[in-house]
């Protein structure tokens, strides 16, 4: 399976990380990593969805990016109701952990399922699936993705932007 190279033409491609605050982090982190270091509530801005990967209203807040001592990034995706993810994968998986609303998410060869809060969702390597917000209801998830070799997020994800439905149909 192909991944894409993370820098920063992809960033509004980057589901779930932040290039530029990965490689600024990373500077920090040799510069004094002996240190706490806290990023004050503010300082990372919040991002639209991108199209090729997200129907209806999605933002993404990213919250801490993958380092050298945790190779996964943070971030809280809040979708409107009925937005979702294209199927996608991810080289080294994620977890999800529902904070707000009811939400939906789905394997490829799986039926949909309704997450609610507190609910945790492990999307092993390499398994399609598309996640997001029940038909009427908005969800935010914080959303942990492990990256391998600085991607987190399969190259064919970039131009298939085909979506999941309601009914429990598959568009493939
Ligand atoms: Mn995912």
């Amino acid at each position: 399976m192909r991944v894409f190279n993370v820098n920063a033409h992809h960033i509004t491609a980057a589901l779930f990380i932040s290039a530029l605050q990965l490689a600024s982090s990373e500077a920090a982190e040799n510069a004094s990593h002996r240190q706490q270091e806290i990023t004050r509530a503010g300082k990372r801005a919040s991002m639209v969805g991108p199209s090729q990967f997200f129907t209806g209203a999605v933002r993404i807040d990213p919250v801490w990016p993958a380092n050298s001592g945790i190779s996964a990034s943070g971030s809280l995706v809040t979708f409107k109701p009925g937005a979702r993810s294209a199927w996608h994968t991810h080289p080294a998986g994620q977890r999800l952990v529902v904070t707000s609303g009811v939400g939906l998410t789905q394997q490829w060869d799986g039926l949909i399922q309704e997450v609610r809060p507190g609910d945790v969702v492990w999307c092993p390597p390499g398994i399609k699936h598309w996640h997001g917000a029940a038909p009427t209801t908005s969800m935010t998830h914080l959303a942990v993705t492990a990256t391998a070799a600085g991607q987190n997020l399969s190259q064919h994800n970039q131009s298939q932007g085909t979506f999941g439905n309601y009914r429990g149909f598959i568009e493939r």
